[in-house]
């Protein structure tokens, strides 16, 4: 249940940071006692100036609290906050409680694995869970040393962020940890299947669930040679060892974002331990995904924000270090095409919301109004910025300063000013132009080409003015060949006299701004994409045709006829690379008839599918999409029987509930049938699946179903929960659905009292009714917008989604549907 919280404020943390200095944390956990709590003992020393400050602790109940030995009334313990009056000096203080686990994937998460019926736990403090785990000072600038102690049950394995050992049977010590923040303290408990090897005096180890062992070790020589490469690479380039004692990669379930840095026990959501086949997009993600968190063991875990305005800090620098280093060092080379595809947009589109902010944080007030602008302008758009900055100083000036930086703070905290600082002592000069403009600035330049005129524009957004130099290249192409121009684009007219020739602007992302290829071009592309070889550029067009449509300006039929010519899959995982996602949730419903649109789409993939290599990814892809688009219900379910299928692709798990989720979706399953499937294969990923395919389905009641998820009378986990969303709203449902769009905007903000964090905000995103493209919809969501009492984190979900329902209206009303 959600409890009323205070957000920790920037000042409170200043007060508090220069009262106290910390010595040393002692965490007892009894994780064998109860499935639904723990026993949580703190012991933590420090010294004190005089004054009144408070701890952090969310607990079921506190037993006791005692400060240098003296108990302290326990009642005192108001919305998550036990106030201390300190005198000058040094304290010890001690605390026992019971803690919950959770099972929204904060604090420490305990879930039961429906294949096999055993219990795992796992912790996940950022980033301000620490509380309903142990007694602290939650904040990023109060580091001190952990030791844990844990009990849990005899057959289970205990791993936490420094090397520990099985003393007796059910007890485990850990050694003391270097200093950590709070936010990094996490552990993994149960019986999970661990692998282990060493690199380079470092011992590594990696560890999923008893049901995916058999997929963790057919994986596992990959990843630890991605761990091993990235390690060369990072202690090459920083010149300073990984700190942190042994690195354990956890791949854990219900896991709400991509991974988590942790010093020395890194935790990912366990899709990326692949039961079924996938394509490359996905092991290339899950690789710079890998390479992004060990980028972060020295920025952001060695080195770590002072507060949460610079947390933007840590995750471009990761982003931009971990693709650099995938690309440089391990057989994923194509990660660049990858950001291209899967981040690019992100970042550009959250930097055309009303909602945009500049990259660097500007003095957020309190922890939640920081962790709403940690989006994709903080990891794609920073990312882009800071591989920029490295263009422009150098490798040498970039790490020197980088070192500089490390060695200052080293075990400490530190802001931009600092990291700045370091880099102009490095050599690189004057930066304060330069992070004017590209990191305290919000908002992309636009840079069109006005052919009649003769000249390339740019125009900064109206709403954050800007005057921002960018060096680009521009693709032309004469008789189907393309060449590359250098650009400088410094004022807001460049010549460029581009004749009749199709130009591509940026192809290659070498700047951050929004570029869309002109009418000519535009018609051209149909012709010449399929041409084009090099997968960059091929990406770069996908990137402008994007950024047109996603503001009107062009016309849907065109994109579609683009789309069908050359089905955006050819090298691309169809989901990962978020192309095709982009085809189902903004191409296809804005075309003037989108069931004719889908059947084109259709017979565009089974020509792809005629034309792959059996057992290729091509093929993969391209009967994934022929899968989503077909409304035969024979062919179906011949394939869900096995039957008829294509050469070479064997119907697994996620290929069977592809198919399922379609024949849902037209209607042409029941609920004992899709029962049926997932007793037959009763794993996690099928529990999934099966609860998109339940809520897919045209029928009054697995609506009724579904909408009792979202209002939390049925309780279910986190990726059920947004699967159901996913499920929920389908195109040419709108009879059944039409009912729950004004029960979305009435519903929506009582969620706060079933669920918090993280999977508050996605619900609100999942279950918001993105097949209603009216004006009256708009309207409501406005409406709502404006409600003073809401949530922080679902109203910046709902100005995201009032802004990408105002962009397809307005693509509407510029193309309309006679
Ligand atoms: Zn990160």
């Amino acid at each position: 249940m959600a409890h009323p919280k205070a957000s920790l404020q920037h000042a409170e943390a200043l007060a508090r940071r220069d009262l106290l200095d910390l010595t040393s944390y002692d965490v007892a956990l009894d994780l064998a006692s109860d499935d639904t709590t723990f026993g949580s003992v703190t012991t933590l020393r420090f010294t004190s100036g005089s004054g009144t400050t408070f701890l952090d602790l969310k607990p079921v109940t506190v037993q006791t609290v005692r400060l240098d030995g003296r108990p302290l009334d326990v009642d005192l313990l108001a919305r998550g906050r036990f106030p201390l009056a300190l005198e000058e000096g040094e304290h010890e203080l001690v605390v026992e409680a019971t803690m919950p686990f959770r099972n929204d994937g904060e604090g420490l998460h305990r879930s039961l694995d429906p294949a096999d019926g055993r219990s795992y736990v796992y912790g996940m403090c950022f980033m301000d869970a620490a509380p309903t785990i142990f007694a602290c000072f939650d904040q990023p600038d109060l580091k001190a040393p952990y030791t844990f102690h844990v009990r849990a049950p005899r057959d289970w394995t205990v791993v936490g962020n420094s090397p520990g050992q099985q003393v007796e049977p059910g007890v485990w010590e850990l050694d003391q940890t270097q200093p950590l923040s709070t936010y990094f303290v996490t552990l993994i408990a149960g019986p999970w299947h661990v692998v282990r090897d060493e690199h380079d005096g470092i011992p590594l180890g990696l560890s999923a669930r008893a049901s995916l062992a058999a997929d963790l070790d057919k994986d596992a020589d990959e990843l630890f040679t991605l761990t091993r490469q990235s390690f060369d690479e990072l202690h090459r380039l920083f010149g300073i060892r990984y700190p942190f004692g042994d690195y354990h990669q956890a791949f854990v379930p219900e896991f709400n974002a991509g991974a988590m840095e942790n010093p020395g026990l890194v935790t990912f959501r366990d899709p990326l331990i692949f039961s079924s086949r996938v394509t490359r997009g996905l092991r290339v993600a899950r690789a710079s995904t890998l390479a992004h968190e060990m980028a972060h063991q020295w920025f952001g875990n060695l080195v770590t924000p002072a507060w949460w305005d610079d947390l933007w800090l840590n995750e471009s620098f990761a982003e931009y270090m971990g693709n650099r280093v995938t690309a440089d060092v391990t057989e994923y080379a194509d990660i660049w095409v990858d950001d291209s595809y899967a981040r690019r947009q992100w970042g550009l589109v959250a930097d055309q919301t009303p909602s945009t902010h500049p990259v660097a944080g500007n003095g957020a007030v309190d922890a939640s109004a920081a962790l709403q602008d940690f989006d994709g302008i903080s990891y794609a758009k920073g990312c882009a910025i800071l591989r920029q900055l490295n263009t422009t100083v150098g490798d040498d000036v970039f790490f020197k300063g980088t070192i500089d930086h490390f060695e200052r703070h080293r075990f400490g905290n530190a802001t931009m000013h600092d990291l700045f600082a370091s880099w102009e002592r490095a050599g690189a000069g004057d930066l304060s132009g330069f992070t004017d403009s590209w990191l305290r600035t919000a908002g992309p330049d636009t840079i069109t080409l006005d052919r009649a005129a003769g000249v390339i524009r740019r125009t900064p957004p109206t709403e954050h003015p800007a005057d921002r130099p960018h060096r680009i290249r521009a693709a032309v192409a004469e008789d189907g060949t393309w060449t590359d121009q250098v650009l400088v684009i410094d004022s807001p007219e460049t010549p460029f006299d581009a004749g009749d020739r199709p130009v591509l602007l940026d192809p290659y992302n070498e700047t951050w701004a929004l570029l869309m290829p002109d009418k000519l071009t535009m018609d051209a592309l149909e012709q010449l994409l399929p041409g084009i070889e090099d997968p960059l550029l091929r990406a770069g067009v996908w990137s402008n045709v994007r950024s047109s449509l996603h503001n009107a300006s062009v016309d849907p039929l065109d994109v579609l006829e683009l789309v069908v010519g050359s089905l955006p899959i050819e090298d691309t995982e169809d989901t990962r690379r978020r192309t095709m996602a982009w085809v189902y949730g903004w191409v296809l419903p804005l075309q003037p008839d989108p069931g004719v649109a889908i059947a084109q789409v259709h017979e565009a993939a089974r020509g792809k599918l005629a034309a792959a290599a059996p057992a290729s990814e091509e093929q993969l892809a391209a009967f994934r999409v022929v899968i989503a688009t077909a409304s035969d219900i024979g062919m179906l379910t011949a394939w869900r029987d096995a039957e008829d299928l294509p050469e070479g692709v064997p119907l697994d798990l996620d290929l069977r509930w592809r198919v399922l989720t379609r024949l849902a979706t037209l209607g042409a399953v029941d609920l004992a049938e899709l029962d049926r499937h997932l007793d037959a294969e009763p794993t996690g990923a099928a529990r999934v699946q099966h609860a998109r395919a339940r809520a897919s389905r045209p029928d009054a009641d697995a609506k009724t179903w579904a909408w009792s998820c979202f209002t939390g009378e049925v309780n279910l986990p986190n990726y059920e929960l947004e699967a159901v969303g996913l499920g929920f709203w389908r195109g040419g449902q709108e009879e059944l659905t039409d009912p729950y769009v004004e029960r979305y905007f009435t519903d929506l903000p009582a969620t706060v009292n079933v669920r918090s964090g993280w999977v508050l905000a996605d619900a609100a995103e999942h279950f918001f009714p993105r097949t209603s493209l009216t004006r009256g919809t708009l309207a409501r969501c406005e409406a709502l917008i404006a409600d003073g009492d809401l949530d922080l984190s679902m109203r910046r979900r709902l100005v995201d989604q009032a802004d990408t329902l105002e962009r397809k209206l307005a693509v509407l009303e510029a193309y309309p549907r006679t």
